[in-house]
């Protein structure tokens, strides 16, 4: 599981056991799936379970389950995040050495009064004023520097996609004062511990990616190559979630799920294919997976979604 061959292609799918796998997950299964096997890589299932309060008992177990009537197939054991705190805490460790850390202790209503700036993903930008206070209670919430360069990456989907942290995102943290390690932390050190080579998910992650790409040069790992995927999203321009109530996938309608999935990724399967055994469809799509076909946008409106 550890091969640093840089020949080795190796994909994942990472989802959160926040409740069951609807069509946004399919999708995503689906195109990592797919890349991954059509160039004779690997694929990896990866549970990621570190935002404990969010966490829906016995979703992880149906999350596989559903993988599996659906025709995945998986190298490796499953990691789970909730069993990895010791390398999350590692990481944590050095970054605090090179000086790249730094604790923080502001509310978030202090965030919101002082702060000038919306982040990327709807928030505030950190107006920094921890920066500088030395704070080294490691009780605190912990924030990593960022960088005042402009950081960008070439994503095989969306094109060249460029991000300045400092008036975006500004330093972010990756453990919360309640203890817990961020997503963004668990996510890199992980992709770097399983020797992920290329990361295929929703271009929901697109804002992340270049906090992700900073925390690797930190850290010292190799950046993956990245491919966003375009999210379906309903009429109010949501992304189709759980939070928006996107129906459950259901294992009795596989065919017609994963055929309309492949639709959605833009792939040219054909109409009969939609009601023929599983493996039929996939043995279709394994000989047919063009990345390329994939709309190049971030986005999608679906007025429903299969479920
Ligand atoms: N666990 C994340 C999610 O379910 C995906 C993380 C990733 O693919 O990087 O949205
Ligand atoms: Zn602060």
């Amino acid at each position: 599981m550890h091969s640093s061959d840089p020949r080795l292609y190796r994909g994942r799918f990472a989802p959160s056991p926040t409740g069951a796998l609807h069509f946004g997950s399919l999708i995503a299964a689906t195109a990592s799936f797919l890349e991954a096997r059509s160039r004779g890589g690997e694929w990896l299932v990866r549970m990621e379970d570190i935002d404990t309060p969010r966490n829906v008992a016995g979703a992880a177990s149906d999350i596989l389950r559903t993988l599996e009537a659906f025709g995945f197939a998986w190298d490796g054991p499953v990691w789970v995040q909730s069993e990895r705190h010791a390398a999350y805490q590692a990481a944590l460790d050095s970054l605090r050495q090179a000086g790249l850390l730094y604790g923080c202790n502001c509310s978030r209503s202090q965030i919101a009064a002082t702060a000038k700036l919306r982040a990327v993903d709807g928030g505030w930008v950190y107006p920094g004023h921890c920066r500088t206070a030395g704070l080294t209670d490691p009780g605190l919430a912990q924030r990593l520097r960022v960088t005042t360069q402009p950081l960008g990456f070439i994503d095989r989907i969306q094109g060249e996609v460029t991000q300045h942290l400092a008036a975006q995102v500004g330093d972010f943290i990756l453990r919360r004062a309640d203890g817990l390690f961020a997503y963004q932390l668990a996510v890199v050190v992980d992709d770097a511990a399983q020797g992920i080579s290329d990361i295929v998910r929703g271009a929901d992650l697109l804002a992340s990616t270049p906090r992700q790409i900073w925390l690797q040069r930190c850290l010292g790992y190799p950046t993956p190559s990245y491919a966003h995927l375009p999210v379906a999203t309903n009429p109010a321009g949501e992304k189709w979630s759980k939070q928006t109530l996107a129906p459950a996938l259901v294992p009795q309608a596989a065919s017609q799920q994963l055929w309309q999935a492949l639709r959605f990724l833009g792939q040219a399967v054909p109409d009969e294919l939609q009601q023929a055994p599983l493996s039929d469809l996939w043995g279709w799509a394994l000989t047919h997976w063009s990345l390329a076909a994939i709309p190049r946008q971030q986005a999608i409106s679906a007025a429903a979604v299969p479920g």
